[in-house]
């Protein structure tokens, strides 16, 4: 399976769509935990990615995903920016000039863009953040390159996003609570959930 500059541009575009609709309950998520912007935050950055790409022909995705990467680190502020903004320049690097990429590549330039987010961050699996999310969800697809079985990928990035509601925050906002952060869904685990299901919709045809 190869996967175009206009997957690509899909999978954005939808995942503003999603984070626009979600924008209330990202925020809610936040509150319990942080200062309440990651609705906010996610809404702003992609919008205005949104309106970047549809307004510009790419040659290759690794310009598409610059932009993006680039507009998200430059719109957004607070956490969730930068570490976004981190993993689609990684994304980008790691695709390049290609204009379609196999799933093995897609696999290496999500690894690259989770590596991107750890390097900036300085966080780990378990610590309650976006990577609780990304880390599992880009082995699966490691593991399983050629034949990615997509409902799998959403239904394990769900899981992992629920599974953040038992931890105990040790990076972020959320980390000033302590065990008082126990009991609620990580904010950046839940858009990041987005970002994988959007994802696998695309791409399950
Ligand atoms: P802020 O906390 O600065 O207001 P946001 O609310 O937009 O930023 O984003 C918060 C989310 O960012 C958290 O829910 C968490 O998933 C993620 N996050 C925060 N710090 C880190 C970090 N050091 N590494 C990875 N993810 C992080
Ligand atoms: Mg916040
Ligand atoms: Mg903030």
């Amino acid at each position: 399976m190869e996967v175009g500059i206009v997957e690509v541009k899909l999978w954005l575009q939808k995942l503003n769509r999603k984070l626009q609709q979600e924008k209330e309950h990202l925020t809610d998520l936040d509150q319990a935990i942080g200062d309440g912007d990651h609705g906010l935050n996610m809404a702003r950055g992609f919008k205005e990615v949104s309106i970047k790409i549809e307004n510009t022909d790419y040659e290759t995705i690794g310009a598409l995903l610059k932009d993006t990467g680039m507009t998200l680190l430059t719109k957004v502020g607070g956490a969730s920016g930068p570490l976004y903004g981190t993993a689609f320049l990684k994304a980008a690097t790691s695709i390049g000039d290609k204009s379609s990429v196999t799933l093995t590549d897609l696999s290496e330039a999500l690894e690259a863009a989770l590596e991107g987010i750890k390097a900036r961050g300085k966080a780990n699996l378990l610590d309650k953040t976006m990577i609780d999310v990304w880390e599992p969800v880009i082995l699966y697809m490691k593991e399983n390159r050629e034949s990615i079985d997509w409902d799998e990928v959403i239904r394990l990035s769900n899981e992992k996003m629920e599974a953040t509601k038992e931890l105990e925050a040790r990076k972020g906002r959320a980390a000033y609570l302590g065990k008082r952060s126990i009991g609620h869904i990580d904010p950046g685990a839940a858009s990041s959930n987005y970002f994988f299901v959007e994802l696998a919709d695309v791409l399950k045809g």
